[in-house]
Parts: structure tokens; C-alpha cells; sequence
């Protein structure tokens, strides 16, 4: 694990840039090592797996859980039972899906809506002009805490390129008044510092390479 890596980004970020350490594919020792180290937020992209490690980890009361990953359908009720924040919200009907469960669970977890700002076939989320057209209905769901916009960059950009798309995600955030935008990952995290992130999504920078 690369303690000195995660040290050294922690304290060169701006105040108003949040860290999510993504421990996916990493143990429940490896992730009790950087909370040590006062890192809160953890990242899971992974239902079962997230769940495995928050039941060892029970004792460790200061840990926020964040759901990143493709949130699926029949796993809404347990996302939102177990999750304070989910970044990966893609569509108009999961939402409402989400809103209404949290409401019966007594739940308010703190969503960000993750939107497609390339024509990357491997990634989803909200083409931008449906949540512009929807949006007047999107912000009355009642439970959820809307804060942001998440999105996950192509693979292979140019620096430039990176920084482009991210202040996409940044311009469609402000104008719709919404705070945070969940965007960075390892190999583009000092791009989207630059163009207004406000969570880092850090995995292996921190806890090394994953084995799958
Ligand atoms: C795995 C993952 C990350 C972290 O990726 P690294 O390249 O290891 O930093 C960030 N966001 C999402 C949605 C992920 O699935």
C-alpha cells in the first residue's frame, strides 16, 4: 500500500477538494490502515464485496460509505440501507427508484447523478439534456439529498482533453446550482482538481495496483 502516496495527495489538495479512498479490491486491513490514518470516506463499487468488508468493520464508527458503481435495480433498497452517499445515480427512473425507497427505509442518502459527457460506449449516465428537461421534477424527489455530478472520464485523453470534459461536468453542475462534482480518478485526478472537483475518487494511487 502506498501510505506516502496518500499522505502526500491529502496534503497538497485545495480545502473545498474532498478524497473518496476507493477500496475496492482491497481488504478490510488495508482500509482500517489509511481510516488510521483519518481518511472517513471509503468507496465501493462492488455490492457484496462492500458489504463483506462493512460487517468487519463495524467497530469503526467515524467510516462514511460511498456507493460508485453501477447501481442496479433489484439492489436499491440495499444500496440505500447501507450507503451515505451514492455517486453513481445514471438514470431518471433509478432516481425515483431511489427516492421512494429511502423514503420508506427513513433514509436520506446524499446523491450525486453521474452524466455522460462522452460518446464512450462503456460509460452511462444522464445525457445532460435530459436532466436539464427533467430537472424541475428531478430536484422536488423527496428523501434524497442531491449535492452533485459525477463522471468518469474516457481512458487515453490528453491532459487538455481531461481537463475539458471535467469542466463540462463542472459548467452543467453550477448551472444547476449543484455543489459538488465527483470526478478524478488515479489517472486523472490533477486534471479534474483543476477544472473544480470537489471529490477526488482515488484507488490505486492509494492502496496500490489491484490484482483484478
Ligand atoms: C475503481 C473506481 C475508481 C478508482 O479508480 P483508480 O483508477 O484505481 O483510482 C474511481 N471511480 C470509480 C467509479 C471506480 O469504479
Amino acid at each position: 500500500m502506498e501510505i506516502s502516496n496518500y499522505l502526500q495527495i491529502k496534503k497538497q489538495l485545495p480545502l473545498n477538494v474532498n478524497l473518496l479512498a476507493v477500496s475496492k479490491g482491497f481488504s478490510s486491513k488495508e482500509i482500517k490502515i489509511i481510516n488510521n490514518l483519518g481518511q472517513n470516506d471509503f468507496g465501493e463499487s462492488r455490492f457484496q464485496e462492500a458489504i463483506e468488508k462493512k460487517i468487519l468493520l463495524d467497530d469503526l464508527k467515524n467510516i462514511k460509505w460511498h456507493f460508485i458503481g453501477r447501481v442496479q435495480t433489484n439492489k436499491i433498497r440495499k444500496i440505500v440501507q447501507n450507503f451515505e452517499y451514492i455517486h453513481s445515480v445514471d438514470s431518471y427512473e433509478k432516481l425515483l427508484k431511489i427516492s421512494n425507497v429511502s423514503f420508506e427505509e427513513k433514509r436520506n442518502p446524499i446523491v450525486m447523478l453521474q452524466v455522460k459527457l462522452s460518446d464512450d460506449p462503456n460509460k452511462g449516465g444522464f445525457n445532460p439534456k435530459v436532466l436539464l428537461e427533467k430537472w424541475d421534477q428531478i430536484k422536488e424527489f423527496k428523501s434524497i439529498k442531491i449535492k452533485g455530478l459525477m463522471t468518469i472520464n474516457p481512458k487515453g485523453l490528453s491532459s487538455i482533453e481531461n481537463i475539458k470534459l471535467f469542466k463540462k461536468c463542472r459548467y452543467l453542475a453550477d448551472s444547476l446550482k449543484l455543489q459538488d462534482c465527483s470526478m478524478g480518478m488515479s489517472g486523472d485526478w490533477e486534471e479534474a482538481v483543476k477544472a473544480g472537483s470537489t471529490w477526488l475518487r482515488l484507488g490505486s494511487t492509494i492502496f496500490g495496483n489491484r490484482t483484478y
